[in-house]
């Protein structure tokens, strides 16, 4: 393929297509080739974009009522239904997801324009009948300019995940997307205007973490700061957003365990288990990267999760196999040296290499890996790997399980393999995790059930009507009447 007939995408600020000063390649995962270029932001398009979000904010956006912003969201949501098949393809290309999956992402991009058109209707303040002679009640207003730092794995998802709560109460947005997939954010932000969301209230701003993330992250304009991607980012844009006391949401990594008791229906298991760690190649927040068994039926499940990995079809995403490309170079690099690292630390029972097949050359692609006898103390079942990796152990009893489980510095989810109800409720309660699975696995779930992090797994939520919350502060209106 040769650069100059890549298509070009721009930053989308205060309405128009603006191209930056400087672009950057985006690489194609699946062919380690370009596939576009894109403007690569700084502090200047940063400073427009804030500028553009803010006089959208004051000027209309703040003053619509919930009926006006959820008919424009609806129809946000009716053109990423119309565009679906695009923009299935163009996450496909730009993530290496396969492309099943990234059409499961745009319908629920549509779900979330129409989630929270649906729910904000119905998102009202309270009154308190505290004071006598006093009518007491609350407000929830916008924060005003939102900004929303998001990652590569699933952008289109995490985007509407991120901005479609913001708009829907109100507040105006500043998105960027992550260098490595920026494409569809792009093309939802075009979607939107001509779904007729006013020019400034959905800015998208493509480039560097460090430059454009950075400026924003930083940025005296923003009133609010949605963050998702690594702990190490979190840290940083957390200390930059608290110089100006902008609250922050941080929706982190994750070492997610699924818990399989020797009462489970293993056969219904053991599929649920390896797409919880195959899905988008392993790089998924909530992945499904530890299995933690009974000793009864340990060997049975650990055997049956490898069969199934040894007949895992890897491909480019745009040919639909069961498993996709990693997203980068580095990221494969990274992959690579965990694994080299858990052939130290535990058995490697399938996997742990670099396919070599002919048709998979320049991409970055990586065999379904999976590791036994691993122990709590171990890199590997401590550290997030963000690739097809899955490292299992064994426990004796709940105690131990729930031991195991709660292990690692991360919180996002757990999933609990059972016939006993009773068993399932107590580790639920004992699990510190921000959502519980109990006989499936959800990776997250539909968009109506809230979703965030423990521990270093971040704090605050999205999705659901909590993200409604989570974009809104309370006002307290006194009036004294006699
Ligand atoms: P990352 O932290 O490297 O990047 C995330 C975003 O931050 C990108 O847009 C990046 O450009 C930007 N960024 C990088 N440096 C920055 C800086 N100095 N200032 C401001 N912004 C900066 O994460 P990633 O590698 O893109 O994604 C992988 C991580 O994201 C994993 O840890 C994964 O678990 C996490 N993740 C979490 C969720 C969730 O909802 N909890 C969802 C998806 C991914």
């Amino acid at each position: 393929m040769s650069t100059t007939a890549l298509e070009n995408y721009p930053a989308i600020i205060a309405g128009e297509r603006v191209n930056a000063s400087r672009t950057f390649e985006d690489i194609d995962p699946s062919t380690g080739r370009p596939c576009a270029t894109v403007a690569r932001c700084g502090q200047e398009e940063v400073d427009r974009a804030v500028a553009a979000a803010r006089e959208t904010f004051e000027d209309t956006w703040r003053r619509t009522t919930p009926a006006e912003r959820a008919r424009i969201l609806h129809r946000i949501s009716d053109l990423l239904r119309r565009e679906h098949e695009e923009i299935s393809r163009l996450e496909s290309t730009d993530t290496g997801k396969p492309l099943k999956q990234a059409r499961t992402d745009a319908t629920v991009a549509a779900r979330y324009f129409e989630f929270y058109a649906n729910t904000v209707e119905s998102f009202y303040g309270d009154t308190i009948p505290a004071l006598s002679g006093t009518f007491v009640y609350t407000l929830r207003e916008p924060y005003g300019v939102t900004a929303h730092i998001i990652p590569w794995n699933y952008p289109i998802q995490i985007g509407c995940r991120s901005v479609a709560p913001a708009l829907a109460t109100g507040n105006c947005c500043v998105l960027k997307p992550a260098e490595e997939a920026p494409l569809s954010t792009i093309r939802l932000a075009e979607l939107a205007l001509e779904a007729g969301l006013p020019p400034g209230a959905l800015n998208v701003v493509p480039g560097y973490g460090e430059e454009a993330g950075a400026a924003l992250a930083a940025h005296p304009g923003i009133n609010h700061l949605a963050f998702t991607g690594s702990v190490e980012v979190g840290q940083i844009v957390s200390k930059a957003a608290a110089e100006n006391v902008v609250p922050v949401t941080l929706e982190l990594g994750g070492k997610s365990p699924n818990i399989v008791f020797a009462d489970a229906d293993v056969a219904s298991a053991v599929p649920v288990i390896v797409n919880s760690i195959i899905q988008n190649a392993g790089q998924t927040c909530s992945a499904g990267s530890r299995l933690l068994v009974e000793r009864g039926v340990h060997d049975e499940v650990v055997e049956a999760v490898a069969e199934r990995f040894r007949r895992i079809e890897i491909g480019a995403g745009l040919d639909d196999p069961d498993l996709g490309p990693i997203i980068s170079k580095d990221q494969l690099e990274r992959v690579g040296g965990y694994v080299n690292r858990g052939r130290d630390e535990a058995r490697l029972v399938t996997g742990g290499e670099v396919p070599r097949d002919e048709r998979l050359r320049g991409g970055f692609f990586f065999e379904p890996t999976l590791f036994d006898g691993v122990s709590p103390e171990a890199t590997i079942f401590r550290e997030e790997i963000f690739g097809p990796v899955l490292v299992a152990s064994s426990f004796e009893d709940l105690d131990e399980a729930a031991a195991l489980a709660n292990g690692t510095d991360y919180g996002l989810i757990a999933a609990v393999w059972t016939r006993d109800v009773g068993k399932a409720h107590r580790l639920a309660h004992e699990l510190r995790v921000g959502q519980v699975y109990v006989n499936t696995y959800g990776a997250g779930g539909g968009v109506e059930l809230p979703f965030g992090g423990f521990k270093r797994s971040g704090h605050g939520r999205e999705k659901g009507y909590e993200a409604l919350y989570e974009y809104s502060q309370v006002k307290t209106v006194a009036l004294k009447y006699s």
